[in-house]
């Protein structure tokens, strides 16, 4: 089987020379999935409807009539709803649900004539930066697959960077797309807070959630995010700011930032901060201005993170009590046994973990020292991010500190907690960032980039990050 191509141009291309059509191009994802089965990144293929929707597509394209996404195969998240079929949010809680009704994205992505062709593994509820907290078990790294892909959206990273389908969408509540996808080789873009509906996603935590794509290119990545961007009447948090197209024209000279903490920092991987250092030259060798400025309370980033979003996850998960959606425990024999052994079968330990974190935090004694506390940083931290964005045109930072590492190496919480610390600033202050392959380390696993705009500059980002970033 020849390798299919990596981006919809290309396939557009194949599509209107009759060399492949998208039933072809169904097919061929189904079975490189089958072929990579022990990867664990799908956790079930959709071979009906995607063969259904396929001859559609087929149609469409002989009658002139086909979408922008047509000849695109997606992997859908196992937290976004596509009515009739599966999802579960990788957690027993949800096991054997169906959805009823569709995400405005998945509605949005089939109007274009994407061809969705399955649901992908991920962290329960999507808590976690490895996809080790999958109830479901781990995704291997499509590269070493003892790694880890990252997490939580790692079955997504996974699928795309072993070609099981051209791109797939991810949630990024706190680095959730662009951590696996600096882990796995690929780009992942999270878009402003309220870009993008929610409507149809599990929330986790709403005030931080956003939906976004996994893609070979930038170029795909922009494609699928001006499908699914634009206000939502069902979530009435999307803005209603016109998107902008992005632009097919290279944007220019830019002013770009860079964080002395960042690149200081002590958990930073020698040969990725070299890499990072050798791109701030090339920038400035090209001619864009390039400054380093102060990253004002990183230490404050995850900490503020943990607190807030644990806070409304345990609001969030309330829901699933097992009285009104969600497993129920078939041996209790009263009301409070209900409750506790549904909610304690149903989660896994880090789920569990992060609802009793939560759930003290806003605690009547505790809300202050800690909710409340977390708020007035939170608005800190957003202030400082946007000012800087207001000053430049992008600020330039690593995805994360490392590569990729071996499943079961980070058995601390914190130390797993630690693995966003660049990434969370993006979801605290609510600006779009995107993750593009920077490099492979001497360790054979590759890296990302990460570059963050101005809240709703996503066309200038994504236009940077396929002109002058390459990605
Ligand atoms: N790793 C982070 C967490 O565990 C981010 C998760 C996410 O973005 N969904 O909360």
């Amino acid at each position: 089987m020849t390798a299919a191509p990596h981006d919809l141009r290309t396939i557009r291309t194949e599509l209107e020379a009759g060399t492949t059509t998208v039933s072809a191009l169904v097919e061929r994802s189904l079975a490189r999935s089958a072929e990579r089965a022990s990867l664990n990144a799908f956790l079930e293929l959709f071979p009906e409807s995607a063969r259904v929707k396929a001859f559609e597509v087929d149609q469409k394209l002989r009658a002139g009539t086909a979408g922008p996404l047509a000849g695109l195969t997606l992997g859908l998240k196992d937290n976004i709803c596509y009515k009739g079929h599966r999802v579960s949010a990788s957690s027993r809680m949800l096991e054997g649900f169906t959805s009823l009704y569709s995400a405005t994205v998945v509605e949005r992505l089939l109007a274009a004539d994407a061809v969705i062709v399955g649901r992908t593994n991920c962290d329960e509820f999507a808590m976690g930066s490895s996809n080790e907290n999958s109830a479901f078990g781990p995704v291997g790294h499509p590269g070493q697959e003892h790694m880890v892909p990252g997490g939580s959206s790692g079955g997504s990273a996974a699928a795309v960077a072993a070609n099981m389908c051209l791109a797939s969408l991810g949630s990024d509540t706190g680095g959730s797309i662009r951590q696996p996808a600096s882990f796995c080789g690929v780009v992942g873009f999270k878009p402003t807070y309220g870009r993008i509906s929610r409507y149809g996603l599990i929330a986790f935590a709403s005030s931080f959630d956003q939906i976004g794509p996994f893609a070979h290119t930038v170029q795909d990545a922009a494609r699928l995010y001006e499908v699914m961007a634009g206000a939502d009447p069902r979530d009435s948090t999307t803005s209603r700011r016109p998107v902008e197209p992005v632009p097919a024209t290279h944007p220019g000279k830019l002013r770009i930032a860079w964080y002395r903490e960042c690149l200081e920092h002590p958990g930073m991987d020698p040969h990725i901060k070299a890499h990072l250092q050798a791109t701030i030259d090339r920038l400035k060798t090209e001619g864009h201005v390039v400054e380093p400025i102060d990253l004002p309370l990183l230490d404050q980033f995850v900490p503020t993170y943990y607190i807030l979003a644990t806070a409304e996850a345990s609001s969030n998960l309330a829901r699933y009590d097992g009285v009104h959606i969600g497993h129920r425990s078939s041996r209790a024999t009263n009301v409070d046994d209900t409750y506790r052994l549904s909610r304690s079968e149903g989660y896994g330990r880090e789920v569990q973990r992060r609802i009793l974190l939560g759930t003290f935090v806003l605690s009547a004694g505790y809300y202050d020292a800690y909710y409340a506390q977390g708020q007035r940083v939170r608005r800190l931290i957003r202030d400082n991010t946007v000012r800087a964005l207001e000053q430049y045109d992008l600020v330039i930072t690593p995805t994360c500190p490392t590569t990729a590492f071996e499943r079961g190496a980070i058995t601390d919480p914190v130390a797993m907690y630690l693995q966003d610390i660049f990434t969370v600033q993006a979801n605290l202050a609510g600006v779009p960032a995107i993750s593009i392959p920077a490099g492979i380390h001497p360790n054979g696993l590759p890296f990302g980039l990460q570059l963050m705009a101005a809240p709703f500059a996503e066309a200038k980002l994504l236009a940077a990050a396929r002109d002058v970033f390459g990605g």
